[in-house]
């Protein structure tokens, strides 16, 4: 059977790195394996759910480059749901429950006080049919628990190992509200049942759940998938990420920061691996590495840093055509391929291109510390065309001429050309600036 896998996002904030690293896992992994991948919005839950951020995550994946092959919402199968609802109400292992939230709080703590594990103590299957009609004559509306078969639960973890669950030290998870609403714990396993996925893929944080829905799995009559849970992300300190960062939403990285989709996949596929983290110009090279053998156990750690080293990275490996789009966009349409070439090994982010298009294309105050080397060096300007070699055979010129070598001869040439201590190689910047720029500036003019 072909690997089936799925991201299943909660339409209620928006993703973040952590979000991705799972989505982008599973996509791995479903590529790597010839499976397809499903995109399913866990949207059952209203009051938080909105258009917006559904709207907002499929941008985001799109922009990375993790298209999906099928696309499912829960608010669409509500109906397959219900008729799970009855299938485990027929078969008794749904029972309804009476218990008002202040009452489970106090059952918790009553048991933590004595230093018992909060497992739900089931006196709701103790009601008698009389108990039930009488609590329903005083408004109270039932929620309903699964009723856990006291058995072992186990499964081999494609990331943690063999794991161990036993029913008896799970609460009887509830599935439906006393609003009527399904809970993810059932909605979740109808899904990957009726969608054939054959792999769910996950956060840690879904451990215990999993032991739940193996047995739910098996009460529905669905083939138990195979489970990876990984490790959730932390930041640099070991604390948890949450969505409420949203200094790292992908809508963040990518519309304040400029950081490049393929530095996002290069870092989020790598961290926590055995391989080295390097940047990476396509999906299907991180697919070809993809194996879920070398994700390790432990949290690993989102470093901003790592990933603006990425960026650079990548933007110096990125051809012109792949961002003539967007210089378009960004106002820098006059950029060609030649321009692109001498100015991406010195951007950290696409818009620091606008740093080398203002020293190359418009006046600048130049910094001239020696007037008389300086008009020593124009006189020597050779005649335009210019190219590549141009800068080569002026300082050959300049050095035979005032002596100068080295970096006495080559920093106060950058700082009257540029007006700054650093930037690209001159021998690729100097045809942009041209002859008329140079000259001026060489003579100390804003130009
Ligand atoms: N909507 C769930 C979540 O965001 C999905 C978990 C799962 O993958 O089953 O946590």
């Amino acid at each position: 059977m072909s690997v089936a896998v799925r991201f299943a996002p909660s339409p209620t904030g928006q993703l973040h790195v952590g979000n991705i690293r799972l989505a982008l896992v599973n996509w791995l992994f479903a590529r790597s394996q010839g499976g397809s991948f499903l995109l399913r919005l866990d949207d059952t839950d209203l009051e938080r759910s909105t258009a917006e951020y559904a709207a907002g995550i499929e941008r985001d994946l799109r922009w990375l480059g993790l298209d999906w092959d099928r696309f499912a919402r829960q608010s669409d199968r509500l109906d397959r749901y219900a008729a799970a609802v009855e299938r485990l109400k027929a078969a008794g292992r749904l029972y309804a429950c009476y218990e008002t939230a202040e009452e489970l709080s106090l059952k918790r703590k009553s048991l933590l006080g004595r230093g018992l594990p909060p497992i739900y103590d089931r006196a709701a299957l103790r009601l008698t049919d009389a108990d039930r009609a009488r609590l329903e004559a005083e408004g109270r509306t039932p929620h309903w628990r699964f009723l856990l078969e006291h058995a072992p639960v186990e499964w081999d973890d494609l990331v943690r190992g063999p794991q161990h669950f036993h029913g008896r030290d799970l609460s009887d998870p509830v599935l439906i509200r006393e609003d009527g609403r399904t809970l993810y714990t059932l909605s979740s396993v109808v899904d990957d049942i009726e969608l054939g996925i054959t792999h769910v893929i996950r956060g840690e944080d879904h451990v215990a759940n999993t032991a739940v829905q193996i047995q739910l799995w098996q009460a529905l009559g669905g083939p138990v998938p195979g489970f990876a849970h990984l490790p959730l992300l932390t930041d640099a300190t070991g604390a948890g990420l949450s969505k409420r960062l949203g200094s790292i939403s992908v809508a963040s990285l990518r519309d304040d920061q400029d950081i490049e989709p393929m530095a996002i996949n290069s870092l989020l596929a790598k961290l926590g691996t055995s391989d080295a983290i390097e940047a990476r110009m396509s999906l299907a090279e991180l697919a070809a590495e993809f194996d879920m053998a070398k994700v390790a156990r432990g949290a690993p750690k989102f470093d901003p840093e790592e990933l603006a080293r990425l960026n650079a990275r990548v933007l110096h490996a990125t051809p012109f055509q792949a961002v003539a789009g967007r210089l378009q966009t960004l106002g820098f349409g006059g950029i060609d391929a030649v321009f692109w070439e001498a100015v991406r090994p010195n951007l950290s982010r696409l818009a620091d291109v606008a740093e080398w298009w203002h020293v190359a294309r418009e006046p600048i105050e130049p910094v001239v510390e020696d007037a008389e080397f300086a008009s020593a060096a124009a006189a020597h300007l050779p005649a335009e065309p210019w190219d590549d070699t141009t800068w080569s055979s002026w300082t050959g010129a300049v050095k035979s001429a005032t002596g100068r070598k080295g970096k006495g001869l080559f920093m106060p040439l950058r700082l009257a050309l540029t007006g700054r201590d650093h930037g690209p190689e001159l021998k690729n910047l100097l045809p942009l600036i041209g002859r008329e720029r140079a000259e001026a500036r060489l003579a100390g003019r804003v130009a």
